[in-house]
């Protein structure tokens, strides 16, 4: 995910946290500290409820970390690449590289994580059960931890996809129809319906005075629906480019632009006459850099002239793909780093150029013709 930073590994997986986990961390620590604690558990001092709401927040944050680790261990026991987990806002997310090949693999990977959560809601329990002092804030801190992985528990278990009750229900479909787009689209449907009921008892429960609530759960709803529906143009996607290669849709007409080239040239040649939006820059047939509207836009126009494309161009991080990887592969690269294009290279040398606006043309054009896609895709674990 774009935009976090990493902690470490555990069991060989890479955990990640995600910046908006900063708000969420604060957002929750100030909620217990000004609210649920001191209504539940009167009389501390300030600093107790705020040392309370803190240690809270992080525990919180290790029961959605053992939720995610269940999803991505059971992913690596059955062969499938996990590349990490990242925690953000919401929540967990887990980064499996591969989708589950039957039914019964999807069923198990999404069951262990609610069910990681309702054990840690009983363990939880049990332990405060053993406190003396039901009032103390060691008592409150085990009573919210049981409280919000129970919920935890019982929010994943919705069957919307890509929930983990959206995925086991879509495991089902596809056991009982052996279609996975028809299980997909079912699920990702009943994902979206609770959307928006959430928005809708969201909306309520702000009309009805509750504000920071109902924007919450309203904001979750969103979340969800939105979710749903680019979890299934996503598992669309996938399905169209299993089994395809780079240089099957790649652009193979981009020519190296020596790097002394002037910007002006560049954008007349390159850019209008060619209808590229960026250029790979070489020196002897090495690749450099690459050059994108979005670099030449930061010199003015009267200067283009005088500007060689060395100046512009991004020469670090360069990402290159070559040309026969596996696009599904390749356009994940495109969307963790945010990039429009990469070039393709075949060894050291350039052979196209492969951008968004290709996988999409490709798409389109496939969707036009009826074509059929070519295998099983890779995919995603929702929190
Ligand atoms: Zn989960």
């Amino acid at each position: 995910m774009r935009g976090s930073f990493k902690l470490g590994r555990i069991a060989g997986i890479e955990i990640g946290v995600h910046y908006t986990w900063l708000l969420a961390f604060f957002l929750i620590a100030w909620s217990l500290a000004q609210g649920f604690f001191p209504q539940q558990y009167p009389g501390w001092t300030v600093t107790t409820y705020w040392i309370t709401g803190a240690i809270s927040a992080i525990l919180l944050f290790v029961s959605v970390l053992l939720h995610e680790l269940a999803h991505s261990m059971v992913a690596t026991a059955r062969g499938m690449r996990v590349q990490g987990i990242t925690l953000f806002i919401f929540g967990g997310v887990s980064n499996i590289e591969t989708e589950p090949e039957k039914p019964g693999v999807e069923f198990l990977m999404s069951v262990v994580g609610p069910l990681t959560s309702l054990v840690l809601a009983g363990v939880f329990w049990a332990i405060q059960q053993a406190v003396a002092d039901r009032s103390s804030p060691p008592a409150a801190l085990l009573y919210y931890l049981m409280l919000i992985n129970a919920l935890l528990a019982a929010f994943n278990i919705i069957p919307g996809f890509p929930l983990d009750g959206g995925r086991v229900l879509r495991s089902i479909i596809w056991g009982a129809t052996g279609s996975l787009t028809k299980a997909t689209n079912v699920a990702a449907t009943t994902g979206r319906i609770f959307g928006w009921a959430l928005i809708a008892y969201g909306f309520f429960t702000l009309l009805s005075g509750n504000f920071l609530n109902g924007i919450w759960i309203a904001f979750i709803g969103w979340f969800l629906s939105s979710a749903a529906d680019s979890s299934r143009q996503e598992v669309t996607m996938q399905q169209h480019l299993s089994g395809m290669r780079v240089n099957e849709v790649m652009n193979t007409a981009p020519e190296c632009v020596n790097q002394n080239a002037t910007v002006e040239s560049l954008v007349r040649e390159s850019f209008i006459q060619h209808g590229l939006r960026a250029a790979p820059i070489c020196v002897d047939g090495q690749l450099t850099g690459i050059v994108t509207l979005t670099d030449v836009r930061k010199i003015p126009q009267e200067n283009w002239s005088q500007t060689s494309v060395s100046a512009v161009m991004t020469r670090s991080p360069l990402y290159t793909v070559k040309q026969d990887d596996d696009l599904n592969t390749a356009v994940k690269l495109l969307a963790q780093h945010g990039l429009n294009q990469v070039p393709v290279l075949d060894d050291k040398r350039l052979v196209g150029l492969l951008s968004r606006a290709d996988v999409i043309r490709f798409l389109q054009l496939s969707r036009e013709l009826g074509m059929k896609p070519k295998a099983t895709p890779p995919g995603k674990m929702g929190a």
